[in-house]
């Protein structure tokens, strides 16, 4: 199951520390450089600063930073960039005994160049597949809606894949296709236990045709589904394969596969 904290949490006090697992290697974690922290004030800000109502903490600014992956073998980077804001708050000084104003900083992230990876996409994932779950992950932040249609998108690529029917010859006789919602149900003919999976993940895909009606977690939902089907249909049947094989040769030789001859 995807670590939903990683994911929903949309603003950062002070440093952009979301523990998020590193793109490339997935075992280390990628930290901000507060030395490659870049901040541009906006243009409303400029113009707002020589006017008398102008307080710090209604400032807005952008940033771009780089973090970088924990794991020293790795190493990738990581460039965030979105919305630098401030809030009011007080703090007890300890030199005038007074209560005083403090403009503590948030990062808004908004983008993440390479793509974080929401869920490791396993190797045996066909290529096209593995392709728009990447452009549903960079999507994530910042477009919901573009990232549930990659979502779709994927599922009429795993039907594909899955050599389920696409076109059929209408009365007319014209060539026509089938909607992914009947391509699911042909599939689930085989497949009984995991259709539900995709036709609960199309529901997702679809809601992204329809501006304002998806959120983090909604998208959450669908890449969880994604993710078991493939682990379903491109992991597991590798996985009892290697098994099978090993275990055939394991009862053959009636001994375990490393066991040497002995010498004469
Ligand atoms: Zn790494």
């Amino acid at each position: 199951m995807i670590d939903r904290n990683l994911w929903l949490k949309e603003k950062y006090q002070n440093r952009l520390n979301g523990d998020w697992p590193c793109p490339t290697c997935g075992k280390g974690t990628l930290v901000p450089n507060p030395k490659q922290l870049l901040v541009a004030e906006s243009a409303q800000t400029f113009k707002e600063r020589q006017e008398e109502f102008f307080e710090p903490w209604l400032s807005l600014m952008r940033f771009s930073i780089v973090l970088r992956c924990s794991n020293s073998i790795c190493g990738e980077t990581v460039i965030s960039t979105g919305i630098l804001d401030y809030f009011l708050d007080y703090e007890f000084d300890d030199a005038s005994y007074q209560m005083v104003e403090v403009h503590p900083r948030i990062f808004k992230p908004i983008f993440f160049h390479p793509q974080l990876q929401i869920f490791h996409i396993p190797e045996n994932c066909p290529e096209d597949i593995n392709k728009q779950i990447n452009i549903a992950f960079s999507n994530f932040f910042h477009d919901q809606s573009a990232s549930a249609n990659s979502i779709r998108t994927a599922l009429e690529i795993l039907m594909n894949e899955q050599g389920v029917r696409k076109q059929f010859i209408s009365r007319k006789g014209k060539k026509e296709t089938y909607k992914l919602h009947q391509r699911i149900e042909f599939f689930g003919k085989s497949n009984p236990e995991l259709s539900p999976f995709l036709m609960a993940a199309k529901w997702i895909g679809n809601a992204g045709s329809h501006i304002g009606q998806l959120t983090r977690e909604d998208l959450l939902d669908g890449f969880e589904l994604l993710q078991h089907a493939i682990e379903e249909l491109y992991v597991k049947p590798n996985r009892l394969k290697e098994l099978k094989s090993k275990s055939q040769a394991i009862i053959k030789r009636k001994k375990p596969i490393s066991t040497k001859k002995k010498n004469p």
